[in-house]
């Protein structure tokens, strides 16, 4: 099989008109035989995501509460969808029977994924495409992971003529519930579809033309990417660059299908392609940061002698429940470094565990720290990367807390004060722009 994938998010399916754009856009090219909708999302900052509704109804009705507020809601946008486009999809009969099961399971997936179920029944019908309902052939085991099996399973039923609407976000447990991925799930959904088919393209349809090279909330302006590998994307967005699922790579990575991120509102525009390998246009392809870290520092004389301290110390985070996300190292200091909702507020806890376990000379946190990323394949085996990072944190007047590098030499992660963050990103932004 051959042809393209193409998943299309809320925003992009949010009322008629866009719809309309979403119809054009498959129309338009021949082989976008697998599409993959959202449920609809906002029409306005203010308006209500149908995904968001169905969780309150099924919240609602869980508690024996009226439920009909969310219910209207959902009922009158897609009985106005389908009125707007003028297609045959009476929404009362699968609404009925979406009602009648709303308190039937304690935890919301069956719920949660009717938005999708809707939308992909709804847009099948304004495309004359088959509807296939994933709930039959992306399947979960029993501990809730995806099974693989899933893609023979899949590829088996989307293999024929014609364009396919497969709805995003969900499949089904070995028992038969259905069971959604985590929110925004709808893109892995993609990725599996264009696995499963053998697509030459996974097109992601969002509102956005692509990634940008920094937040542009914080850099104006910023150039966008034309090209990044998955590994570049899966350091920034594991930073917080968050356009696409991050999940959503895997599936696409293994046989080397293409990611193309566009733009339902300038599709003239080519967006960013996800790719394996690229031509570096520089050594940096893009920066990512967040807030919200806290450090744990240890010091004790000779620790570089003691054997299974670095043991010890991570036993006491495990123990307390706590992942941690850098450990920089000195001759006779260890930091981790955690989120903050991580250690949330077992800070107490965990000093104890550690001065326990390990008789440190000192350990003591320090919260308010930012990380930043700076991204790129383009700097490995490149001398003077790092310096013209750093040179360009001093002319700033940055103190960098922390600082890691780490062996696959794609990024280069620094950690100032939060209160340095927003300055920081745009010094690194205007030493690397290209
Ligand atoms: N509708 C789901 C959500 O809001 C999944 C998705 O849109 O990808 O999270």
């Amino acid at each position: 099989m051959s042809g393209i994938t193409c998943k299309f998010g809320g925003t992009s399916l949010a009322d008629a008109a866009c719809m309309r754009d979403v119809e054009r856009i498959i129309r338009s090219n021949s082989e976008r035989r697998f599409v993959v909708p959202s449920a609809p999302g906002k029409r306005n900052p203010a308006d209500k995501k149908i995904t968001d509704l169905l969780y309150a109804w099924h919240n609602v009705a869980r508690q024996g509460l009226d439920a009909s507020e969310p219910a209207n809601i959902i009922r009158t946008r897609f009985e106005q969808l389908a009125q707007e486009l003028g297609v045959k999809f009476d929404v009362s009969k699968p609404l009925t029977e979406i009602a009648a099961n709303v308190d039937r399971y304690p935890e919301p997936d069956y719920m949660a994924s009717r938005g999708e179920y809707l939308n992909g029944m709804l847009l099948a019908e304004l495309l004359k495409a088959t509807f296939v309902d994933p709930a039959e052939f992306i399947k979960f085991d029993d501990e809730g992971n995806f099974d693989p099996a899933s893609y023979a399973l899949l590829g088996a039923r989307l293999n024929g003529p014609g364009v396919f609407v497969i709805p995003g976000f969900y499949g089904s447990l070995p028992d038969g519930r259905v069971k959604t991925f985590s929110r925004g799930g709808s893109d892995v959904t993609g990725a599996i579809v264009a696995r499963a088919t053998k697509s030459d393209l996974y097109e992601n349809w969002t509102d956005v033309s692509g990634f940008l090279q920094a937040d542009p909330r914080i850099v104006p302006n910023p150039a966008g990417i034309a090209e990044v590998t998955y590994r570049e994307l899966r350091e920034l967005s594991y930073m917080g660059a968050s356009v696409l699922h991050d999940e959503a790579i895997f599936p696409v990575r293994e046989p080397g299908i293409p990611i193309n991120i566009r733009n339902t509102k300038e599709p003239s525009h080519p967006g960013t392609m996800i790719v394996s390998t690229r031509k570096a246009a520089g050594p940096v392809c893009g920066i990512a940061g967040r807030k919200g870290f806290t450090m744990i520092n240890i010091e004790k004389a000779l620790m570089n002698k003691e054997r299974g301290f670095g043991r010890r110390v991570l036993s006491a985070l495990e123990d307390n429940g706590i992942s941690f996300e850098h450990m920089p190292t000195g001759i006779d200091t260890i930091s981790l470094i955690v989120k903050d909702e991580e250690i949330a507020n077992h800070g107490p806890a965990v000093l104890r565990a550690i001065e326990r376990a390990c008789q440190p000379d000192r350990v003591t946190l320090a919260p308010g720290i930012a990380l930043i990323a700076t991204v790129g394949e383009g700097m490995s085996h490149r001398v003077g990367v790092a310096a013209r990072l750093f040179t360009a944190m001093a002319e700033a007047g940055i103190n960098l807390r922390v600082i890691n590098q780490g062996s696959s030499e794609i990024n280069i992660i620094v950690g100032v004060e939060e209160s340095d963050f927003e300055k920081a990103v745009r010094a690194i932004y205007h030493a690397f722009a290209n």
